[in-house]
């Protein structure tokens, strides 16, 4: 299975058919369970079941219908071919790899195996993982409050009282490299890890365009003023189910001022020093990891 050429990040790249034209027939889809072929990846606790590789370990249809009988945990990921791709979510303290999924792998911490998996199974991943969250947090309609049913394969919860429909959510977010002349300006907050520095980022606010919401945070957060975006590229992320919108933000001079609530720390780098960042060979100041779409920003930027 392979992606399209387009797509470079992490956490995208699902290679399957989605056949959502398909997956509102619940027939169908448990015919397609029973198929021989028929194969689910597991999660538990938003991590991924993994074989050593590491590889994604997948059980057979028969035993994720045994495992989920009434298929609330059961989402349909699309098409291989003519067969289907399913993920499992598991429920409970226990490790299931102790239990009922012994000698099958073990669940893994999702974002070190981005860093070792295919792009296309990370696209399968991080689909997974950002429905079953959603599944989880959304288990009563929000119109009138009554407990909601899953349908369409798991891409759709109805409630069985007021009849409304939900369907899973995206949160975008902007992501922007600030640039001026041929300097740029990385960022870092105080949470981040001795020495890393960043993109800038934030959540788009209803009523914003990806425009806005860029120039609002770089004031916000820089105290510049974007006088230019440009879109490069887009990242899903998948804790719980954000897209991160990658920018380039021309700004109008080299005062920055950071917050010093969001950001602690800013600096200005030359395309040779944003090359030696994201190289991993500028003293004192690491880059976000290579998987991670504001690496590729920077890169690309200082390649450009
Ligand atoms: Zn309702």
């Amino acid at each position: 299975m392979a992606s399209p050429p387009f797509i470079t990040h992490a956490f995208a790249g699902n290679p399957l058919d989605r056949a959502s034209d398909r997956r509102s027939d619940s027939e169908w889809l448990a015919r397609r369970l029973e198929a021989p072929g028929a194969r689910a990846l597991v999660f538990w606790q938003g991590q991924p079941l993994l074989r050593p590789g590491p590889q994604l370990a997948f059980i057979d249809g028969a035993m994720a219908a045994r495992l989920d009988p009434a298929g609330e945990r059961l989402l349909f990921l699309g098409l291989d071919g003519a067969d289907a791709v399913f993920a499992l979510d598991m429920e409970g303290e226990a490790d299931p790899a102790l239990g009922p999924l012994q000698g099958l792998g073990e669940f893994s911490e999702m974002r070190a195996a981005a860093q070792a998996l295919p792009i296309p199974d990370t696209g399968l991943m991080s689909a997974s993982r950002s429905l079953f969250e959603w599944r989880r947090r959304h288990r009563y309609c929000s119109v009138c409050g009554h407990a909601s049913t899953v349908i369409d394969g798991g891409w759709k919860r109805l409630c069985p009282s007021c009849k409304a429909e939900h369907f899973p959510r995206v949160d975008p977010c902007v992501i922007m490299l600030p640039v001026h002349g041929e300097r740029c300006l990385v960022g870092r907050q105080a949470a981040w890890v001795v020495n890393r520095y960043s993109a800038l980022a934030g959540f788009l606010e209803p009523g914003e365009s990806i425009e806005e919401a860029c120039a609002r945070e770089v004031k916000e957060e820089a105290g510049l003023t974007v006088t230019a975006v440009h879109y490069r590229s887009s990242q899903p992320w998948p804790y719980p189910s954000n897209l991160m919108i990658g920018l380039v933000a021309e700004v109008a001079d080299d005062q920055a001022t950071p917050d010093l609530t969001e950001l602690e720390a800013v600096k200005w780098l030359t395309k040779n020093q944003a090359r030696a960042l994201v190289d991993g060979t500028l003293p004192d100041t690491t880059a976000p990891p290579p998987f991670a779409i504001a690496h590729s920003l920077i890169r690309d930027w200082a390649e450009s």
